[in-house]
């Protein structure tokens, strides 16, 4: 990676974790889960409003390191208005992307590329999918707060 690539990609993840898209509660949700990454202390809640099979609007709350509020609010603007196959598939890319996973065919995932990066720092991993592995809890109606350990 170019380091100029490298800067702007550091850029998206400051501007999201300074300025995070979407946070705060959604009162009208029909599905909600809690995470925690015990490792590095982040915690999140994702709200989700799926209706027809479509994510309608997402919402997270939460407090955690820059890598892991950056990631919330990054994926909240990935998922609105997608079916729920494509949030899958989103979800499986975005699994392989920062775990280099070989073998996956990756769709377009667009700015959330840039978290990429966090690929060579296996603690940080944890702090990118969290949001995501909450998400998954949140579609799969888990009641019990997903932990990254
Ligand atoms: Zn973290």
């Amino acid at each position: 990676m170019s380091g100029d690539l490298r800067d702007l990609y550091q850029e998206v993840i400051f501007d999201h974790y300074k300025r995070p898209r979407n946070q705060g509660a959604l009162t009208e949700h029909s599905h909600r889960a809690e995470g925690h990454n015990p490792l590095c202390g982040d915690r999140v809640t994702v709200y989700l409003k799926v209706e027809d099979g479509v994510v309608r609007d997402v919402r997270f709350e939460g407090a955690g390191c820059a890598i892991a509020t950056a990631s919330a609010s990054l994926m909240t603007e990935a998922l609105k208005g997608r079916t729920l196959d494509e949030v899958e598939a989103l979800f499986r890319g975005f699994h392989a992307l920062v775990t280099d996973a070989p073998g996956e065919a990756a769709p377009d995932l667009g700015k959330l590329e840039v978290l990429a990066g966090v690929r060579e720092f296996p603690a940080r991993v944890k702090c990118a999918t969290l949001a995501w592995h909450t998400l998954n809890a949140a579609l799969r109606n888990r009641t019990q707060p997903v932990s990254t350990e």
